[in-house]
């Protein structure tokens, strides 16, 4: 246990995986949970011992896969493994930590997804913000971005990170403390915490960056410490020099069309809501990327989309290109069929990772790039031309692996069966040895049968006691005089002969030197593949790119999207709009196209009212869906489409989302609208699914009258809006708010039924059927009978309530007097009238009316809405 303490105590954060034979064991606490996480059975060691030692494990083979599942709970591995093999006879192996597995720097196929990047994030303060070093190791993907204190906490949440690599609490400056740490609470993903020495003493690691991003380094000076960080951490754990072939680039959020999280999930972009089907997302209906690495780009395209007309002209270019070339487009996605990952397959390389798969699908890869340019030559594209030479081929490095390696090379070297016969001369010579001993061997079976006349003896290998003959007890008689027993078994004993002992040496020996051989060799051809690293990055950067536009084409072709127009208006039209998923979920044809006509200047403001089940959501998702589509650099689900470029979208839908972090619905929902007031710009996109029902009717609708006035206000942000809303109220606002228009859904009344026409209209839907739609899911017809009779009685108590006073609608079109425009009872903009009326004098003294009095008259009158 000496050796594993020794381990752990270098480790105390990772689970040890100890590996004793055949096995890897966890103890103490790492086997108590593991056991719990992973469903492992726990038992123990030393049984006997008062205090027996908790333990679990795995068959070596397996470890990967539980591996994979810790990384995924955001937990980290270390791999204690025997650094020479156990020998017939030999007590104690040594043993060390060989590998450091953490979520976010991990480059093993096992533990990655292929369609997705793997990010881990290093952040440092600093008095005007937060630098930020964004990594994938597995693509040697950089970069580097400076984020404001305001825009901090937003941009960070909005990544898809493994694993965030952060200062300990005593290396930040106290002045930046409290809002560091409020930047970086809602982050999801591990952890890890790092030595204040790691950020601010050691920028000899950047060296290795010095060509690719020195400018770039400089300018960036906290993004610095935060990129120096994160290479001291992943040298340690992935024991080497990482990323030395990084792709380092600056993001910066201006210059991409920013949402948070909340807004991926409530699109369903990538995952379905709880409990739903994963072909209720936008990817399963867009992703016709033919590789992981097409794949990988395209999301990235579609986490954030860009805010540049030019870039985002540049994509829609080369689609028309691949549209308009279908033939060759159906001609380079078969060729593209099951090519391998080449980025990864790259970054395995620059580590010293790779497996010998890893060269075999190299070597697969580097054998059909001619091919490819074949089939893209006939592309008559001058974007296409420019891309062709970083597709040659390394002709002299396809030949060394062509060469070396056998057809199907294993997972693993140390087994040998990597290198092809006649590659090397010595490697062919151990092997023959070995296998002529073997060989001898399975003869000796042969002929020892014949001389003991036991028909049953055989030979068999351990790694205790090496080869032995076996026999079963029957026969024990029979065996000769020579053999000498090695061990006893309940149904046979087992023996060696000197003779085998010797032929057994002989072969150990010779399949030691043969796997010693082949590693030498195949370390050799992998040290000259990494040579061309930077080459076979390019490569794979290319295909990604052609892959990924060439599968927007194919959806854009099979699904009939058309090309926006974008320019750096204030306008969003969207004519004949469709949601790209519904439209998919439904029969042909049912789908009712829907027009947005937006401008900031004029149309600043939809007003959306109707019934539930009319439609409401999904034409907010579809508009949210094609501006980010647009800006990603896809076709979109319109007849036709004018998109000024936006720079924030902002949802504001169902809080079922952040209800775990311990807030009500109505909190989260109005944390989110104080967001959208204090973030969006002119050009943002805001889309509202109904604000205040969480709360009191009247309070509810107070705050979105307040609101709505606000976005309006020439002083006030003034982003495009679509905010869709049961208060028909606000309709009233169009009277007040020049830029703001009512429309609605429409629904067809038949007698006492309603149709979903499922079309927006202009104008503001006169009632809100919610009694009809509770009928239609089947609620009992009494109840449904009274709630039309409660509706009536409540529809002319409130007629006759109405409010005898004026509210004065703010906003800055000049605070116009607009008497009794929302028929709120007195008594809700009141609550003194409240408490009067639950007052029994009767039970008061004077002195206590008198007080009660005194009260009223200090709270004074509520302000009346704004
Ligand atoms: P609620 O207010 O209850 O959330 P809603 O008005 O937001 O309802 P949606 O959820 O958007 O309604 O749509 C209700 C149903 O109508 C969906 O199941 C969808 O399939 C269908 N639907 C919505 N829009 C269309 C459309 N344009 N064409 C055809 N069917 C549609």
């Amino acid at each position: 246990m000496a050796q594993y303490h020794a381990a752990k105590s270098q480790h105390p954060d990772a689970f040890l995986f100890f590996r004793m034979g055949d096995f890897y064991e966890l103890f103490f606490e790492d086997a108590v949970e593991a056991a719990r996480l992973l469903g492992l059975t726990l038992t123990s060691r030393n049984k006997q011992d008062p205090n027996p030692i908790p333990m679990c494990g795995m068959p070596w083979h397996q470890r990967d896969g539980y591996v994979a599942r810790l990384l995924r709970l955001d937990r980290k591995v270390a791999i204690c493994d025997q650094l020479e093999e156990s020998s017939p006879g030999r007590k104690l192996v040594p043993r060390g930590v060989t590998e450091v597995l953490t979520p976010g720097s991990v480059v093993g196929e096992a533990f990655l997804d292929p369609i997705a990047n793997n990010f881990i994030a290093a952040l440092w303060p600093g008095p005007e913000g937060i630098g930020l070093c964004l990594a994938d190791a597995s693509t040697s993907e950089v970069r580097l971005a400076e984020l404001t204190w305001e825009e901090s906490a937003g941009a960070l949440a909005s990544l898809r990170v493994s694993e965030w690599l952060l200062p300990d609490a005593a290396a930040v400056p106290s002045a930046l403390a409290e809002r560091f740490a409020a930047s970086t609470a809602g982050l999801a993903g591990a952890r890890s915490t790092l030595a204040t020495g790691a950020y601010l003493d050691d920028f000899r690691a950047l060296e290795r960056w010095r060509d690719a991003a020195r400018e770039l380094l400089d300018s960036l000076s906290l993004a610095r410490a935060a990129a120096a960080a994160l290479l001291a951490y992943l040298d340690v754990v992935q024991g080497g020099t990482a990323l030395v072939h990084a792709r380092v680039e600056s993001w910066r959020a201006a210059r991409t069309l920013r949402f948070d999280a909340a807004t991926a999930r409530h699109l369903e972009l990538f995952q379905p809501q709880p409990g739903g089907e994963i072909s209720h997302t936008l990817w399963h209906h867009l992703n016709f990327a033919v590789t992981p690495l097409g794949a990988r780009r395209l999301r990235g395209w579609l986490e954030r989309p860009l805010a540049e007309r030019a870039a985002i002209e540049a994509r829609h270019d080369a689609i028309a290109v691949w549209i308009s070339e279908g033939v060759t487009r159906a001609g380079f996605r078969e060729a593209l069929k099951g090519f391998p990952d080449l980025d990864r397959l790259a970054s395995r390389l620059a580590l010293a990772r790779s497996t010998p798969r890893d060269l075999g699908a190299l070597r697969d890869a580097l054998a059909r790039l001619p091919q490819l340019c074949a089939v893209l030559g006939e592309l008559r594209a001058p974007a296409v031309a420019a891309i062709l030479p970083a597709l040659a081929g390394i002709p002299s490095l396809l030949d060394d692996l062509s060469r070396a390696l056998v057809d199907d090379p294993p997972p693993l070297s140390r087994d040998g069966g990597v290198i092809r016969e006649g590659f090397d001369a010595h490697r062919d010579q151990v092997s023959a040895l070995a296998r002529s001993g073997k060989h001898w061997i399975a003869e000796l079976e042969a002929s020892e049968r014949a001389r003991t006349g036991i028909a049953t003896l055989r030979i068999g290998y351990n790694r205790v006691f090496g080869y032995y003959l076996e026999v079963t007890r029957p026969h024990l008689e029979r065996v000769p005089a020579d053999y000498e027993r090695r061990q006893t078994l309940t149904t046979a004993e087992r023996f060696v002969t000197p003779e085998l002992k010797h032929k057994e040496s002989e072969v150990l020996g010779a399949e030691d030197k043969l796997r010693a051989r082949e590693h030498e060799l195949f370390v050799a051809l992998r040290d000259r593949a990494a040579e061309h690293v930077v080459r076979l990055q390019r490569a794979a950067d290319a295909l990604a790119e052609l892959d990924a536009l060439s599968g927007l084409a194919e959806a854009a072709a099979r699904f009939g999207w058309t090309r926006p127009a974008i320019d750096d208006s204030d306008v969003l039209e969207l004519i004949g709009a469709r949601h790209p998923v519904v439209e998919r979920l439904l029969p042909r044809g049912e789908f009712v196209p829907n027009d947005v006509r937006l401008a900031g200047g004029e149309r600043q403001i939809l007003l959306l009212t109707g019934p539930n089940m009319g439609g409401k959501s999904t034409y907010l998702r579809q508009t949210a869906m094609a501006v980010i589509l647009a800006q990603a650099g896809s076709y979109v689900p319109v007849e036709r489409a004018r998109i000024g470029i936006v720079d924030r979208l902002f949802t504001r839908v169902g809080a079922a989302d952040r209800l775990g972090s311990g807030h009500s619905t109505f909190m989260v929902e109005m944390q989110e609208t104080a967001d959208i007031l204090r973030n969006s710009t002119p050009r943002s996109l805001v889309l509202l699914d109904e604000i205040g029902r969480g709360t009191a009717t009247y309070d509810g609708l107070a705050l979105a009258w307040a609101v709505t006035e606000h976005l309006h206000a020439a002083d006030g942000p003034r982003p495009r809006t679509i905010f869709a809303t049961h208060y028909h109220e606000l309709t009233q606002l169009s009277d007040s708010l020049t830029r703001l228009r009512n429309v609605n859904v429409t629904v067809k009344e038949w007698g006492d039924d309603i149709v979903f026409l499922h079309r927006i209209a202009e104008g503001s839907a006169d009632r809100s059927y919610g009694i009809h739609v509770a009928q239609l899911a089947g609620l009992p017809a009494r109840v449904i009978a009274r709630a039309k009779q409660v509706l009536h009685e409540l529809e002319s108590e409130r007629t006759a309530e109405h409010l005898g006073g004026s509210i004065t609608t703010g906003g800055a079109e000049g605070g116009r007097s607009v008497d009794g425009v929302v028929g709120l009872p007195a008594r809700e903009l009141d609550p003194r009238l409240e408490e009067l009326d639950r007052l029994v004098p009767d039970t008061m003294t004077p002195i206590e009316a008198l007080q009660k009095l005194i009260e009223w008259k200090r709270r004074g009158v509520p302000p009346a809405p704004r």
